[in-house]
Parts: structure tokens; C-alpha cells; sequence
């Protein structure tokens, strides 16, 4: 068998053709290694809205409008004219056409003038991609590349970079940029008169411009279509319409939507020729609309800015992104983005405090804290309307914002654990100010942004789960080609990425060439992203949410208009010390919306407040934006219990409690302290001397309960000469030596550790004060273990202190007694 093959074979290698066509194969191939096709073309980096649609065009870096046209935006009817004009046989040659060639060249050859028509839409793209010299030579180069285009690409793929690169006048190539700038709307929307009108200019650029030569543009158009008719490519009665079609466009200025977004997108994916953003253009459009108007009528009380993020919980994709009252506003700072901008909280973190400290179960809603002066080591806070209150319940001290509590709060949670739950909530500046932070955390002594307040509070509209939000739309990712729709699962939860997956893509979609199924993969530096973190329990969100939903609270707007339809939303407002800054951030089942309002310059303004100016802003959002919804609301979780609490302290009752109410609690979780609010004491029959166990007497007295009241209460009380019961004196006769670590005074001032400068010239004294317990009368100064004076229970004394160390105890009269150390130094 192989005998009779073989010698046929040699025979047919024999002929010349044979061979010379060999020789041409292995040439090329030869070619393609040491010549491989270029296709280096940069387009316009385009922010589509999370339908598509364009949001905002750049330039590319060559100057050029040149979008990149989507394989589902080139219909058959773009496809079918453009390839009757200019290749007939696109889909049949291998990059040229040897019939077209040679007519060409009889009549370049009979004419004395060359024609393009030998050009197929292979060689066309060669020469957009690489324009040279029309020469002989030239022609033969751009044959060969054309070939080699074909080995390459798919004809699918080349059509695609004829559609991208064609000419239309000026600085505007490709279908889509002229389909853009001309007729608004991408080029799966153009109609047959549209789509005949953009095959014909790229033949003639300047002199069928459209805009200034419409007229003649419509002749050439019908030209073409009567021949299209004739040729029978479309049937009659689209042909007649397109006739009839009038051309009134003129070139517009390419789309300039949401332009902070924009640039910060366009920064992060710089390769990406569209970049599919999150955002909903109708949404963004109308919020961007209110925020300047807004800021119109504040700029009056000179303030000048403001900034809006709006999240949808569900899918935690960023719906609207304002980063200014208005971008082109260059006296105000217009093109800052206040969204990534780093301003002071306010009060704005509270509501993560009181969230955690219900889950760690230190206090419930009802919990009774003393909102008097405090100095807490040298931290003396006053609340914002520099009033105190006495005794406030946590949902109240919340809810109107109290600053004492909430130190008081972060006292009890710690610190630490604050800047850890901010840690885990992304909060980029606190974890570099780690270091510094104290207290006042809580009262807006950090640093944050916009987004980063906003993300915390979406994760209060979701159970507490905390995920990064997006700026990209990733189902957009759900594309057939990819045959990677199992990756939108994985992405669901997936956030910004950080690092553009693939280097020099032009296409619309991200690709994991290497993943593979059940594959993990690394697209951002923080595996948080991918799958959120829990940072409060269900149960403490949902104690939260009902604090902030209140409507009864001071953070409404004092000016607030109640026939105007309130959402029903939960909110927080924050602001910031020197009034810089002003937030209000609220929530309900679909949306979360931050809202910041302030200066870009840092300026104080008296007017700016968080309920005043921020508020309002919130509400017409909530109102525009999620008019119709459900009132779907969240629900009360298993394991939120309700419990009677002494209503005087909130902890659970004891025998002598009897003003009993109902408190949120959270199972197996809250506190379960039992009241101490009465203390029962043996006193005398006219209740002016107390006694104990020890000096009681046989008869002649009787059991009488007495609040019990904190000393620190006890000095406001005497302060404000607010009304209380004293315990009565104790027994002068008892022998008892009350020496209990409970209850001694504390000394409030100096602060203990600190440093004090006296100055040695002048008579300068320094103020002993302490608080104490409500069975004290007198209390004992001493200073290095050395009685200085008696005097009163909270009756500051004055002295003046030598230079040194200094030892400082206060002993009450039940022989309780507590001791600080401070520095004096002079100058
Ligand atoms: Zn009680
Ligand atoms: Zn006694």
C-alpha cells in the first residue's frame, strides 16, 4: 500500500506550484515569528453605569475618541451594511482578495489611477493599524500582514478592530465614539439610515463631516441604500423608512457623568477599556442633582460642600457616588473627593460602640449611666449642648448623643476593643493612628472617610456582617466567554479589586485565565473582602437599630417640615469638634445613605450640624430614592429576649425595686446584675443617726432604705442642689473601724501621674477636689501622709504645694481612704 502512495507523493512534491506554495507557508510562518502582528491600540477609557450604559468617556492617551466597540453592541444589520460597502467576501478570503487584486491592478495599470477597492477589510485594518506611504511595496507588505492578520484573529476579532479604528473626522474613531458623539446611544441602538450614514463617512472623513454636511451626507446615504436595495441586502420596506429618515445630529461633548467615580476608577483600572461601574445612572443622576441644589441654599450660612454615597445592602454595590456639590466648582475644592476625603466622625461612631458593649453584655437599653462631670484622667468631655443630664438610660444617651456616657462606655468596652471593631470594619486612617487615639475616639478623635462610615452602617443593615462595598458591577462578569458564570457566586461577595486582573486587556470583562474550579483567588490583598466579617451579633444590631429609629429624638432637624413623608429609617449624626463637619447617616432593609456636608477647606461654620444641615439632605434622598418600597422593617431575632429591669438602674430587680419596666436583653448574653439602687440602713426614730450591726442598739430604731447613690452623682447633686436623701451621721458611739476598699473617695483632682507647673513667683494654689459616698460628711486631706485640713465632703480645698513628688490621700469619715501622686514643678 505505502509502495503505491509514496511514489505519488514524490511525484506531486515534484511540481513546481507544489513547492512554491510550500515555500510560501513556511515564509509566513517564518514572518509571524520574527514579525508578529502588532495591535497596540489604546482606546478611551469609558465608566458604563451597571446596565452598560456610558457614564463618563476619556480620552485616550493619544488624544483620540476611541471606544471600544462590545462584540453584543455590533448587530447583524451594523455587520450586514458595513460588509456590503466595503467587503462583500469578508467572510469567504483569507485576508485579501486575489480577484478584487488583480481587477484593481488592470485598472491602475489602464486608468493611471489607483482605486482602494481591492482593499479588504482585513488590509484596511492593517493600515489603521499601521497608516504608511501608499506605494507598490507598501501594498505588497500590507497583503502579507493581512494574511498574517487572518492567522491570527478570528474573523469575528478583526471585524472588531475595523469597527474600532474607522475614521470619522478629527480626533473621533471608531463606530461607537462617532455613534456616541453623534447620535448618543451605543451602536446596537442605531437605526438602518444611522448605521448606512457611519459606513459611508470613513471612506470620505472630511468631507462628509457630519453636523456641518448633512445635506450631502443624506444624499450619499441614500446613494447607498437604493443600492443595498438593489443588491437586495435588506428587504424594501426598512430601505423606504431609512430613506425617509431625516439627519439632524450634531457632535456632542462625549458623557461626563459621575466624575470623581470616574477618575478614581479609571486610576485603579488603568488598562481597561470599559469599566462597568455599580452605579445606577438614574439614581446617580438625581442624587448629584439634589446635592447641588442642596448646597446652593447652604452656601449662604457659607457652607460649601458635600458629599453622598449610596449602598444597596443587598448587594453592597455603590448605587450613587457624589463626590462634591459640584466637580467643575474650583473655588470650593469641586474636583476634592469627599467620599475618599479624611474628616472627623462626630458622634457618627457611637452607635458600633453601643453595639459592641451590648454584645460583650456590659449594659442593655434600659441600663441607667450618670451623665455628670467626669474627668477621666485629664479628659474632661462635655456634651454638645454643654449640659448634664444625671442619670439617662443608654437608649436615651444614644439616642440624643450624650459624650459622658459614651466615654464612660468606651471605659467599659475598652479602648482596644473600639480600635479593633474599627480595625475590622476597614477603617484605613484609625489603624494608622492606632497609636494615638484615646478616648475621645468616640467623640470624633480619628480619622475617617465617607465610605468607610457608610460601609459601617450598611453592616448594621445587615445583620451586623460587615462587607466592603463595590464601586464595580460585577455580574457584569457573567459572560459567556469567560465560561467563568460560576466565578459570580465566588464574586458575589467580592469587592474592589485592587490590582487590575489582567495587564493590557481591552476587553469589557475581567479573566482568570488561571483559575480554576473551587480555586480561591487572591484578586485583592484583604480576604475580607471576599467573604465579610461579623462585627456585631444580629441580636446587638437589631438593639441598635430600634435606638436609632426613634422619632422622638433631638437630631431632627429643628426646622423639620413633619407634613413632609419621613422614611422610616435608622439613623445617626455626627459632628465634628470646631463644627468642620457635619454627617448623617441612615439605613433601613434596602438602602444605606452617608451623607457628609462641610468645607473641603477645613472651615468651621456655627450653622453646621449633623441634625441641622445633614439630615434633611439624608431624608429627601431616602424620600427620592426609595419612595415606593415596602416598609419591610428588620426582625426582632430569636435570641433578643425581653426582661423586667428595676426601671432606676436597668439591671434586674432586686426585693426592694418597685418601679419595674421592660428591657431588650440578649440571651445567654446580657448582664444579669442584680439593683443596687436602695441599701437598707438601721437609723433612729427621727432618722438623724444610722447604725450598724455592731453598735445597734436593743430597741429605739428601725430599717429604713436609702438610695444608694454614686459619689460622683452625689457632687452634681450638691452642685446643682438638686434634692436627695442623706443617709444620716453615723453613730458617733460605734467602735467599728469601716475599712472598705468600696466607696472611698475618689480624688478628681489633680489627675493622678500628671505633671504641674507652679509658678514660683506667684501665690499659686492648687485645688483638691474628691467625690464621695452618700453616707460621708467630712473628709481628711493629706498630703505626703501629713493631715493638711479637714473640711466637708465636696468642699474643693486649696494649697499651695512645695516643688516634687507629692503623695495626696483623701480619707472619709468612715476611715475609707484613697491616695494619687503627681509632679510639681516650677518655672
Ligand atoms: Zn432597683
Ligand atoms: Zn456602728
Amino acid at each position: 500500500m505505502f509502495e503505491q502512495i509514496y511514489p505519488k507523493f514524490k511525484e506531486i512534491f515534484k511540481r513546481r506550484w507544489v513547492k512554491v506554495f510550500l515555500a510560501f507557508i513556511v515564509v509566513l510562518m517564518a514572518l509571524n515569528i520574527v514579525f508578529p502582528p502588532k495591535v497596540n491600540v489604546t482606546y478611551s477609557t469609558l465608566v458604563t453605569d451597571k446596565k452598560g450604559e456610558i457614564l463618563h468617556a476619556f480620552l485616550s492617551t493619544d488624544e483620540k475618541w476611541r471606544m471600544f466597540v462590545e462584540l453584543k453592541e455590533i448587530t447583524p444589520t451594523l455587520r450586514k451594511a458595513i460588509l456590503a460597502k466595503e467587503d462583500k467576501y469578508f467572510n469567504y478570503h483569507f485576508g485579501v482578495n486575489p480577484v478584487a487584486i488583480f481587477r484593481a491592478a488592470f485598472n491602475n495599470i489602464t486608468e493611471k489611477r489607483r482605486t482602494s477597492g481591492a482593499s479588504t477589510i482585513t488590509m484596511q485594518v492593517v493600515r489603521m493599524l499601521k497608516p504608511d506611504k501608499r506605494t507598490y511595496l507598501n501594498k505588497i507588505f500590507e497583503i502579507l500582514r493581512a494574511i498574517q492578520l487572518e492567522t491570527v484573529y478570528s474573523k469575528d476579532e478583526i471585524f472588531q478592530m475595523y469597527l474600532n479604528l474607522v475614521p470619522y473626522g478629527s480626533n473621533i474613531e471608531g463606530i461607537k465614539s462617532a455613534s456616541y458623539l453623534y447620535f448618543q446611544k451605543s451602536p446596537d441602538r442605531l437605526s438602518l439610515a444611522e448605521v448606512v450614514t457611519l459606513a459611508i463617512i470613513p471612506n470620505r472623513p472630511t468631507s462628509l463631516r457630519l453636523g456641518t454636511k448633512n445635506p450631502l451626507i443624506v444624499e450619499e446615504r441614500n446613494k447607498w441604500l437604493k443600492r443595498f436595495q438593489k443588491a437586495k441586502v435588506f428587504d424594501n420596506q426598512s430601505i423606504n423608512d431609512a430613506l425617509l429618515e431625516p439627519l439632524t445630529v450634531f457632535r456632542h461633548e462625549a458623557p461626563k457623568d459621575a466624575p470623581h467615580l470616574s477618575l478614581r476608577l479609571k486610576k485603579q483600572f488603568a488598562n481597561e477599556a470599559i469599566i462597568h461601574s455599580s452605579v445606577s445612572k438614574a439614581t446617580q443622576t438625581k442624587v448629584e442633582q439634589m446635592v447641588a441644589n442642596y448646597v446652593n441654599r447652604t452656601r449662604a450660612m457659607n457652607i460649601n460642600n458635600a458629599a453622598v454615597l449610596v449602598i444597596n445592602n443587598e448587594t453592597m454595590q455603590v448605587e450613587a457616588y457624589i463626590g462634591s456639590a459640584g466637580f467643575n466648582d474650583k473655588l470650593d475644592g469641586g474636583q476634592v473627593d469627599g467620599v475618599q476625603a479624611i474628616r472627623s466622625p462626630g458622634s457618627a461612631l457611637k452607635p458600633l460602640l453601643y453595639a459592641t458593649a451590648f454584645d460583650k453584655g456590659i449594659i442593655t437599653p434600659k441600663n441607667i449611666i450618670n451623665d455628670v462631670p467626669t474627668n477621666f484622667n485629664g479628659f474632661e468631655p462635655e456634651n454638645f449642648d454643654k449640659k448634664f443630664n444625671g442619670k439617662v438610660s443608654v437608649e436615651f444617651a444614644l439616642a440624643n448623643s450624650l459624650n459622658i456616657p459614651a466615654v464612660k462606655v468606651v471605659k467599659d468596652v475598652g479602648k482596644t476593643t473600639l480600635i479593633e471593631q474599627l480595625k475590622k470594619a476597614y477603617f484605613q486612617t484609625v489603624k494608622k493612628q492606632e497609636k494615638d487615639l484615646g478616648l475621645s475616639i468616640v467623640l470624633g478623635g480619628c480619622g475617617v472617610t465617607l465610605e468607610e462610615m457608610t460601609q459601617l452602617y450598611a453592616a448594621f443593615a445587615n445583620d451586623g456582617n460587615w462587607q466592603k462595598c463595590s464601586l464595580l458591577n460585577v455580574m457584569s462578569l457573567d459572560d459567556k466567554r469567560t465560561g467563568l458564570s460560576w466565578v459570580n457566586k465566588c464574586l458575589k461577595n467580592m469587592q474592589i479589586w485592587n490590582k487590575p486582573p489582567r495587564q493590557n486587556s481591552t476587553s469589557s470583562e475581567f479573566r482568570y485565565p488561571s483559575l480554576k474550579k473551587g480555586e480561591e483567588f487572591s484578586v485583592s490583598a484583604n480576604p475580607l473582602q471576599m467573604r465579610g466579617e461579623q462585627l456585631i451579633s444580629q441580636s446587638a444590631t437589631y438593639l441598635i437599630t430600634e435606638i436609632l429609629a426613634q422619632i422622638k429624638r433631638p437630631d431632627l432637624p429643628n426646622n423639620f417640615d413633619y407634613t413632609y413623608r419621613l422614611p422610616k429609617i435608622a439613623w445617626k449624626t455626627g459632628t465634628s469638634f470646631g463644627r468642620r463637619d457635619a454627617w448623617s447617616i441612615g439605613y433601613n432593609k434596602k438602602y444605606t445613605v452617608g451623607v457628609w456636608v462641610g468645607n473641603f477647606s477645613g472651615e468651621g461654620v456655627p450653622e453646621l450640624s449633623g441634625a441641622e444641615i445633614a439630615t434633611p439632605l439624608l431624608f429627601q434622598i431616602f424620600n427620592t430614592i426609595d419612595y415606593n418600597t415596602s416598609s419591610e422593617w428588620f426582625r426582632q431575632p430569636k435570641d433578643v429576649v425581653s426582661r423586667q429591669v428595676c426601671a432606676e438602674s436597668g439591671d434586674l430587680p432586686s426585693e426592694y425595686c418597685s418601679n419595674k419596666i421592660l428591657d431588650y436583653s440578649i440571651k445567654n448574653n446580657s448582664h444579669t446584675r442584680k439593683c443596687t439602687h436602695l441599701k437598707k440602713f438601721y437609723v433612729n426614730l427621727s432618722e438623724s443617726m444610722s447604725y450598724c450591726m455592731q453598735c445597734l442598739p436593743e430597741d429605739g430604731y428601725k430599717e429604713k432604705l436609702y438610695s444608694n447613690l454614686a459619689p460622683e452623682l452625689i457632687s452634681f447633686y450638691e452642685l446643682k442642689h438638686v434634692l436627695y436623701e442623706k443617709i444620716p451621721t453615723h453613730n458617733p458611739n460605734c467602735t467599728r473601724f469601716f475599712k472598705t476598699a468600696n466607696n472611698a473617695p475618689i480624688i478628681t483632682n489633680p489627675n493622678n501621674g500628671s505633671e504641674y507647673y507652679l509658678n514660683t513667683n506667684d501665690a499659686q494654689q492648687l485645688q483638691l477636689a474628691c467625690q464621695t459616698a452618700n453616707d460621708v460628711k467630712e473628709v481628711y486631706w493629706y498630703i505626703n501622709d501629713r493631715l493638711l485640713q479637714k473640711t466637708l465632703a465636696n468642699q474643693p480645698v486649696f494649697f499651695r504645694p512645695s516643688l516634687g513628688k507629692l503623695k495626696i490621700s483623701c480619707t472619709d469619715d468612715k476611715g475609707r481612704s484613697s491616695s494619687i501622686s503627681v509632679m510639681i514643678k516650677g518655672e
